[in-house]
Parts: structure tokens; C-alpha cells; sequence
């Protein structure tokens, strides 16, 4: 049988982002005796380490705040072997490994790396209205996250801003909460799902401020209102008293750099299917980044998982050793 060489330098796989997607494709790619190196952003952090208390994540009863998670996900990976580089991708490009196919990684740095498999565990950033206030006011009532931030606002009053899908869901999902859920939107109908706005209109605690723009979240230490505005008569302002403002105006996945090597959704997700194969083979892809339903830490890990799994599969094929 022929002989595949292969660089020495070459990984069998590359991880492209240090969230709870990435961190567990390390932990089993790397249990799994791959050759892997996962490549955390430098200048981006993942959404979870901003994330105040995950008390959603099974097994944790007592809960943890996203950084200390992190930093477990980590050590586990470390203990296994994961080597764990800090950089940006800016390019992944077709390269031959020696005598076998395979891809070149490359960071802002200048740094080039060799792997016969990717995984793209890029994440996604929440857009942001770009009002005062708002950044302030992130971890103070400001929340990109029903699910994490929702149990906080028990016997509150919020204000949820946007009108797709996942502002509607959300706003449904905290007047478990909530009092009061006031949804601020710019235009005079919802663009959310027929079913989700039957929901929303049914819902007495529900209330709605049309074709009103977010001027300012206001407050102390904490959120006390958001100003806003008529957006056909910007003259016409008044303040929602809240002490939750939670932002769904659409989520920025980061796929800017795999444009055009892999198929993306309409939205900018990278398109997998059940074993986190890409549209192009070797290019696996897990975590927010991808086309799915519910992103959160655990989905993200099964994910990773199982990407992991499929490039050992892959690199297994590369190299002539399938079982
Ligand atoms: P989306 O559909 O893009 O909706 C974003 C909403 O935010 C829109 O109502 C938009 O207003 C508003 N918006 C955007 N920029 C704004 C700004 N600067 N200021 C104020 N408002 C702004 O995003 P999404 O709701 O996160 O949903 C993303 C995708 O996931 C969609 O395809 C959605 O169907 C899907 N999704 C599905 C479900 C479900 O099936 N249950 C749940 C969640 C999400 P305009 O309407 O004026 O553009």
C-alpha cells in the first residue's frame, strides 16, 4: 500500500473560535488522538463570556457566569491535549498537506497553519441599536438574552425592541416574568411569524409601542426606561419606564471569511447538515454560526461534538486508516 506523507507541522484539524461550540470540538477532537488546534479570537470575545449567570446549562444547578464556564471548557480541553492559540482568521484556502488534501489557515499575524480538516466555530454577534445608553447598560438591564436574563426581571417591567421572530418569542417567553412587556417597534406591523404575533396580541401583558424608534436607554446604575420617539413625527417623544431592556434586532453571524468556500443560508449562517459537514468536504462548522433554531451553550456543545466526531471520520479517510 502507498505511503501518505504528510508535514509534521500539519494538523489533522484546525478549530476556528474558543465559544462552547469550538472548546467542545477540542475536547473530543483532541480526546479522540487528533492532531488539533483550536485558534481563539484575539480581538473578538464569544457572546458566553459577557454572559453574567448560565444557570441553563445541565449539571450546574448552582449556575456559573459564561467567563468561569470558559475557563472549565478550557482546562478540560488542555488536559486532553488541545493546543490553544490566540488570533484572528482572516483566510482559509485549498492547500495540499504533504500528499494529502487539505487547507491553510491563515491569521492577521501572519501566521499560515496546515490541517487536513476545519471546523468553523465562529460564532455570532448581536447587532446593536448604537443608542446611549446601551452599551452602558449591558449586564445593568441591558440583555441580548431572554433566556439568560428573563428570570431577572420577575415582578418587573421591560421593554423588548424589535419585531421579528425573536423579539415576539422572546417577549413571550418573559412575561413568565415580567409584569409588563412593552414591545418598541419601528414599523406599525410585526414582522415575527403569523402564529407568534396571534400569540403576542393575545397576550394581556403584552403591550405595543408602533413606529417608535429607541432614542436612549436611560438610568442610574441600572436601566429605569428607554426614550423614544414617533418615527413619523420625531417630535412626539415619551419615556417606558423599565428595568429590563431586551435588544432583538437580529443577529450578525461571523462568517464574513467563509463567504464563498462554503454554502451560507440568507442570512449569513453556514448551511450543515446533521453531521456538521459543510457544503465543502473537510469544512465542518458548529455553534451559532450555523443555520439552526435554538443557539444556546448546550446546543452549541452537542454540535461540537459532533463535528469533531465527522472530521475524525474525515481525516481517518484522508489518511487511508478508515476503519
Ligand atoms: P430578523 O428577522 O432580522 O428581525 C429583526 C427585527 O429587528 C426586525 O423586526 C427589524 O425591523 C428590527 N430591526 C433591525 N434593525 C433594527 C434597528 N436598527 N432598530 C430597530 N429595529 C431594528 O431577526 P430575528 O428576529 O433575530 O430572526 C432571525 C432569523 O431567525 C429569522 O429568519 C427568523 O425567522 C428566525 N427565527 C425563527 C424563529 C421561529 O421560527 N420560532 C425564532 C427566532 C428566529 P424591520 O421589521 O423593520 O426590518
Amino acid at each position: 500500500m502507498e505511503v501518505k506523507r504528510i508535514p509534521e507541522s500539519t494538523y489533522d484539524v484546525v478549530i476556528i473560535g474558543g465559544g462552547p461550540g469550538g472548546l467542545t470540538a477540542g475536547i473530543y477532537a483532541a480526546r479522540g488522538g487528533l492532531k488539533a488546534l483550536l485558534i481563539e479570537g484575539a480581538a473578538t470575545a464569544s457572546q458566553i463570556m459577557v454572559t453574567d449567570l448560565i444557570e441553563n446549562y445541565p449539571g450546574m444547578p448552582e449556575g456559573m457566569n459564561g467567563y468561569d464556564l470558559i475557563e472549565r471548557f478550557k482546562k478540560q480541553a488542555l488536559q486532553f491535549g488541545l493546543e490553544i492559540r490566540s488570533g484572528d482568521v482572516t483566510a482559509i484556502g485549498k492547500a495540499h498537506q504533504g500528499d494529502m488534501d487539505g487547507w491553510e489557515v491563515l491569521t492577521g499575524a501572519g501566521s499560515t497553519f496546515g490541517a487536513l480538516a476545519v471546523i468553523v466555530a465562529t460564532g455570532a454577534y448581536w447587532r446593536k441599536l448604537g443608542v446611549p445608553g446601551e452599551e452602558t447598560f449591558i449586564g445593568k438591564g441591558v440583555s441580548y438574552c431572554a433566556t439568560c436574563d428573563g428570570p431577572f426581571c420577575r415582578n418587573r417591567e421591560v421593554v423588548v425592541v424589535g419585531g421579528g421572530d425573536t423579539a415576539i418569542q422572546e417577549a413571550l417567553f418573559l412575561t413568565n416574568f415580567a409584569t409588563k412587556v412593552t414591545v418598541v417597534h419601528r414599523r406599525h406591523r410585526l414582522r415575527a411569524s403569523g402564529i407568534l404575533q396571534k400569540r403576542a396580541f393575545a397576550n394581556k401583558k403584552i403591550e405595543f409601542a408602533w413606529n417608535a424608534a429607541v432614542d436612549e436607554i436611560t438610568g442610574g446604575n441600572f436601566v429605569e426606561g428607554v426614550r423614544i420617539r414617533d418615527v413619523g413625527n420625531p417630535d412626539v417623544k415619551r419615556e417606558i419606564p423599565a428595568e429590563g431592556v431586551f435588544i432583538f434586532v437580529g443577529l450578525i453571524p461571523n462568517t464574513a471569511i467563509m463567504k464563498g468556500l462554503i454554502d451560507l443560508d440568507e442570512n449569513g449562517y453556514i448551511r450543515t447538515d446533521n453531521h456538521m459537514q459543510t457544503s465543502t468536504p473537510g469544512i465542518f462548522a458548529c455553534g451559532d454560526c450555523i443555520s439552526k433554531r435554538l443557539r444556546q451553550v448546550v446546543t452549541a456543545c452537542g454540535d461540537g461534538a459532533t463535528a469533531a466526531f465527522s472530521a475524525q471520520l474525515y481525516v481517518d479517510d484522508v489518511k487511508g486508516e478508515a476503519y
